[in-house]
């Protein structure tokens, strides 16, 4: 049976960036060696990783002064790091999600942290919109797509600190104003790779105004100055996402393809917002085109568990909600087709119009 992949992450990639890495497991560029088996400093992976920065610089449009790294340990080691590099005195952080409640967390490790608004009192179903950032801060860090409760802010805020982005899980969905950035950072696992690698990317005049002493593995110049091969890097991750670049360059680039993720993720809005049985959870002025969050409305919740069988029998994968949210969450990155969206809309559809 065709299935539909709403994996929230690791996720669905593009067919011919999976294509591409079997063939280069099996065997790299007609030189006898499978990419797995030559060494991360050979000219060969030298020009792999070179691509992928190259790619990640032409898609998002990075000025020149910023420089983009490939590390190991995840979105979630960034949460130390960030701090550990950037906090001197004090932060701000804005809280919409578990994982910027993760990262604020490591951030007290090292100094102040002034949280400037949250989201927790609806369980972070909107962003907040009106905040002040204290300008003694040495940074402010956001969150801008929350992967859990499907919410997104989609344009880039104003910071009058060096403002730093979790996208992990919206990068590459819509194009950015990285200028307005000093740091972004991500695990590719969502919408630009597999799991394995994480990107950084950021300008270095930020650098260098913390007191403490750095562990050289954690200190961003270290990684600058090597240019991501201090240690030996996630190589076969880095090829997937260089892949998976390549395939969104072909269609177009992050402006089109916002556009058709644009297109895909109101197919389902559109419907959720007709249905009598589903209703969304995220307020609407804070919707994600990442990741859809859907419940059963209160005289159907006991039906979810029905739904999520047949939906079963349809071929979707992944649309469970995560625990702290409940119901339903489909998660459409850039790899997940159109067909998909409707494939599920139509079978959210059926079992309506079966159970009403
Ligand atoms: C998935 C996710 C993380 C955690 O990423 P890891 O690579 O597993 O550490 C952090 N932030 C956001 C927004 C995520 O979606």
């Amino acid at each position: 049976m065709k299935k539909h992949n709403f994996n929230a992450g690791p996720a669905i990639l593009p067919k011919v960036a999976l294509e591409n890495t079997a063939k280069a497991v099996i065997e790299l560029n007609n030189i006898g060696m499978s990419i797995l088996e030559i060494s991360h400093r050979s000219k060969d992976f030298q020009a792999i990783i070179d691509e992928a920065v190259a790619l990640f610089k032409e898609l998002l449009n990075i000025p020149p002064q910023y420089h983009v790294l490939f590390l190991g340990g995840g979105a979630s080691l960034q949460f130390c790091m960030v701090p550990f590099n950037l906090l001197n005195k004090k932060a701000a952080y804005l809280e919409t999600g578990v994982w910027a409640k993760k990262a604020i967390k490591e951030a007290k490790l090292f100094g102040e942290v002034v949280v400037v608004a949250s989201s927790a009192d609806k369980n972070f179903n909107y962003v907040p919109k009106s905040y002040s950032i204290p300008a003694d801060a040495d940074y402010f860090h956001i969150t801008s797509n929350n992967t859990i409760y499907g919410t997104e802010m989609r344009f880039d805020p104003e910071s009058p600190v060096p403002m730093v982005a979790d996208m992990s899980s919206d990068i590459f969905s819509r194009p950015v104003d990285v200028s307005k950035y000093a740091l972004i950072y991500g695990g590719a696992q969502k919408n630009t790779g597999p799991a394995g690698v994480t990107f950084v990317i950021l300008r270095d005049d930020i650098l260098g105004k913390v007191d403490r002493k750095i562990p050289t593995m954690l200190d961003y110049k270290t990684h600058i100055e090597e240019g991501s091969l201090f240690n030996t890097p996630p190589v076969l991750p880095i090829f997937t996402l260089k892949e998976t670049l390549k395939w969104l360059k072909g269609i177009g680039g992050v402006k089109e393809m916002e556009k058709i993720n644009i297109a895909k993720a109101n197919i389902l809005y559109d419907y959720v917002d007709r249905s009598k049985m589903f209703v969304g959870t995220a307020e609407k002025d804070s919707r994600s085109l990442m990741n859809i969050c859907f419940v059963m409305q209160e005289k159907y919740k006991d039906k979810e568990d029905a739904f999520m069988e047949f939906s079963k029998g349809k071929g979707m994968v992944g649309i469970k909600g995560h625990r702290s949210v409940g119901g339903f969450r489909a998660s459409c990155y850039n790899a997940l087709p159109m067909e998909s969206m409707q494939a599920l809309v139509d079978c959210m559809a059926e079992f309506e119009k079966a159970n009403l």
